[in-house]
C-alpha cells in the first residue's frame, strides 16, 4: 500500500469538504471506497459498530483501527472481539503504545490521575499518528452532538495534525437517527451503553454523564480536559 503525496491529499479534502457537505453517510463512504481503495482505515473507539457495519457494505475487508490503549473496560474489549466475529472479513489494527501500562506506571507513576494529557498523548495520540502513517484517510464516528466541540465538525475534511483526510460520515446524525439506526439494523453495542455510559474510554478516565449532560462529559469528568487529542 503507498500513500499518496500530501499535498494532493489536502487538495483533495479541500474539494471534498464543499462537494460532499451535505452527504448522506452512504454517500461519504461510497466516495470513500472510490477514492481511497485499500489506503483509508475505519476508527472504532468499540462503543458499537455502527461505523463498521456502515462502511462494511462498501467494503468487506475494511482495516479497523482500536486504540489498544490498556486502560479499557472488558466489556469494550469484548465487543472489539464480537465485532470481529459478527464481520469476519474485516482486519482489527491494535494500535498500542511503545510501552506497556506496567512499564509506563513503573516509569511515571499513575498518568493518568498525574497528567492525562500526557497519559493520551502516550497511549493514543503517538499510536494513532503511527498508524494513521500508512493510509491516506480515515473514517471516524465523530458527531456534531457529541459535544460543543465538535458542533462544526464537516463530512470531510483536512486533518493537518496527522496528514490525511478525515471523513466523518455520521457527523450530521441526531442521537434520535443514532439510536433508531441500532434498533432497525441490530447493531452491535458495548453492554456498558445499556447501563448508561453514552461516551466510552479508558476506564480509570470514564464515569457515567450526569441526566441533562452531554454524552462527553463524563470522559475525565471533574477534569478541565475534554479531548484525548485526537480530534480536536
Ligand atoms: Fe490514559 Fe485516561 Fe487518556 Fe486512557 S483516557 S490514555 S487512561 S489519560
Amino acid at each position: 500500500m503507498t500513500t499518496t503525496d500530501t499535498k494532493d491529499l489536502r487538495a483533495l479534502a479541500e474539494r471534498a469538504e464543499h462537494e460532499l457537505a451535505g452527504a448522506s453517510a452512504a454517500e461519504a463512504l461510497a466516495w470513500t471506497t472510490q477514492t481511497f481503495g485499500d489506503r483509508f482505515i475505519v476508527a472504532s473507539n468499540m462503543q458499537d459498530a455502527v461505523l463498521v457495519h456502515l462502511a462494511y457494505q462498501h467494503k468487506r475487508d475494511i482495516d479497523v483501527l482500536f486504540l489498544q490503549t490498556g486502560y479499557h473496560f472488558a466489556e469494550t474489549i469484548g465487543t472489539r472481539d464480537a465485532v470481529e466475529a459478527v464481520y469476519p472479513e474485516l482486519r482489527i489494527v491494535n494500535a498500542e503504545a511503545a510501552q506497556s501500562v506496567a512499564e509506563q506506571e513503573a516509569e511515571f507513576g499513575p498518568l493518568n490521575k498525574t497528567d492525562p494529557g500526557q497519559c493520551c498523548f502516550l497511549r493514543k495520540v503517538v499510536p494513532l499518528r503511527e498508524t494513521l502513517s500508512r493510509y491516506d484517510a480515515w473514517v471516524t464516528g465523530v458527531r456534531r452532538v457529541d459535544a460543543p466541540t465538535r458542533a462544526n465538525t464537516p463530512i470531510v475534511q483536512w486533518d493537518d495534525r496527522n496528514g490525511l483526510v478525515k471523513v466523518n460520515p455520521i457527523a450530521a446524525w441526531s442521537d434520535d437517527e443514532f439510536n433508531g439506526f441500532i434498533a432497525e439494523n441490530a447493531i452491535l453495542e458495548n453492554p456498558l451503553v445499556s447501563t448508561g455510559y453514552l461516551s466510552i474510554g479508558c476506564a480509570p478516565c470514564t464515569a457515567k454523564p450526569l441526566p441533562g449532560q452531554d454524552a462527553r462529559s463524563g470522559r475525565w469528568a471533574g477534569q478541565s480536559k475534554t479531548e484525548c487529542g485526537l480530534h480536536g
